[in-house]
């Protein structure tokens, strides 16, 4: 007997025929005699729809409230899911972040997992029950709800999988694998049979929505292998797994867009020390993640120092950066908030020259400016107009050769 987590996200469950159609593949696993744990997302659009409501409430509503408003989109599909089991006489119960206990800290929209309880949920199984847990929350020691991320889910079945020690999980989705680049922008995206956990890392962290960032790390960490997988066909499937020999060195394995970026600029700033450290402290303190930064250089002891953060992010970062300018005699902030950014992802990248190159000439021969760029060992990033974003993904896919498999 094998014990299976099986995460199904928000298209998957859409409708009540769609959630009939995931009992079915719980099902399945039962009959071939496995224990289940499925977790679920909420209902495709809904969690933005809650999300649009707390912003209609209130322009900067509390964050305990939000989480605990954001959240219940889960405690619809999880109960309907354990209603329509019930009723096809498979025993299933459905358990919130707070009664299985995921325990979180209290970073509230980003609350981070410190330990998942397994006592409810080992009980359950012994007793042949499905267990659906709902996915994106936990709880955190005052006992308030907390959310773990957009796209979150992906994240509570992997820390399932690891601390029940499951032989297996699943992630169903509206794709039937990981691609070369997002299939839905572009027809030529490639699927990949196996991915390594730095590349699939790599990949979520600069967009790829298919898996949350967090959810990859905590693979990783566990060594917990994710198979995502179609929930609409039974055919293809890519393993996230450990590096392995067979699995594909490419230069460049593949390409990713996030228009969720804006970009902020502070000019005129005195360049002298400890001015950094005063920009980007009260963002960090208000948990708003910076990812590029960029100085100029200093012209008569200024300097302009331009930095992007998520697009949600914006406005309470605009403020702060405002308050920070002032104190510390800066010019001007400016704000653009029509930016993307594009990355090029593979680990044979570090051993080989030239990559960089070839990936900023194909964009300006499309016309497209190059705002910023950052690079590590396997990737490089460029911020570019948010207009150009499928076009960039388009001719990096064909310079890169992504669309063909290379032997
Ligand atoms: P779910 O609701 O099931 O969690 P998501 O929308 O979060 O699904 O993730 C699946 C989506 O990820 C796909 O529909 C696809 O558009 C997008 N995506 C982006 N990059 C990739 C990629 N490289 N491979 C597969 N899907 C990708
Ligand atoms: N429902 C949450 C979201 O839309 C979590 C998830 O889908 O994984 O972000
Ligand atoms: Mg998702």
């Amino acid at each position: 007997m094998a014990l299976v987590v099986q995460k199904f996200g928000g298209t998957s469950v859409a409708d009540i025929d769609k959630i009939k159609n995931v009992a079915a593949k719980v099902i399945r696993e039962k009959k071939a005699g496995n224990e289940v744990v499925v977790v679920l997302s909420a209902m495709s659009g809904e969690t933005d729809k809650l999300i649009a409501l707390a912003q209609k409430a209130a322009d900067s509503p509390d964050a305990r409230e939000y989480d605990a408003l954001i959240s219940t989109g889960e405690q619809i599909t999880v109960t309907l899911l354990a209603i329509i089991l019930n009723s096809m006489g498979y025993r299933a119960k459905s358990f919130l972040g707070f009664q299985v206990k995921f325990w979180t800290d209290t970073a509230h929209k980003k609350a981070r997992i410190l330990a998942v309880d397994t006592e409810v949920i080992k009980k359950e199984l012994s007793m042949g029950t499905v267990v659906v847990v709902a996915g994106f929350q936990g709880v955190d020691k005052e006992n308030n709800i907390t959310t773990l991320g957009r796209g979150g889910s992906d994240t509570s079945a992997v820390a399932l999988a690891a601390v029940l020690n499951a032989d297996q999980c699943d992630i169903y989705t509206d794709v039937d694998g990981v691609y070369t680049t997002d299939p839905n922008i572009c027809s030529k995206a490639r699927r990949l049979d196996k991915i390594s956990y730095d590349e699939m890392l790599e990949m979520a962290m600069t967009g790829a929505k298919v898996l949350q960032p967090r959810s990859v790390e905590m693979a990783k960490k566990y060594n917990v292998p994710v198979y995502v997988k179609s929930t609409f066909s039974d055919e293809g499937g890519t393993l996230v797994t450990k590096e392995d020999m067979d699995m594909e060195r490419e230069i460049v394995s593949g390409i990713t867009y996030d228009r969720d970026q804006a970009k902020i600029t502070v000019t005129h700033v005195p360049d002298k020390p400890g001015i950094a450290a005063m920009l980007f402290t009260p963002l960090s303190q208000h948990n708003i993640i910076v990812d590029m930064i960029i100085q100029n250089a200093s012209l008569e002891g200024f300097t302009d120092v331009t930095f992007t953060v998520s697009k949600k992010d914006l406005k309470d970062a605009q403020k702060i950066i405002q308050e920070t300018a002032k104190t510390i005699d800066a010019k001007n902030v400016e704000v653009d908030d029509q930016v993307s950014k594009v990355s090029i992802i593979g680990v044979g990248m570090a051993s080989h020259a030239g990559v960089a190159a070839k990936m900023f000439s194909a964009l300006s021969a499309e016309g497209i400016n190059i705002m910023m760029i950052s690079t590590s060992e396997i990737k490089i990033s460029c911020v570019i107009q948010r207009k150009y974003t499928e076009l960039a993904v388009m001719v990096l896919h064909d310079t890169f050769g992504l669309e063909k498999k290379s032997s």
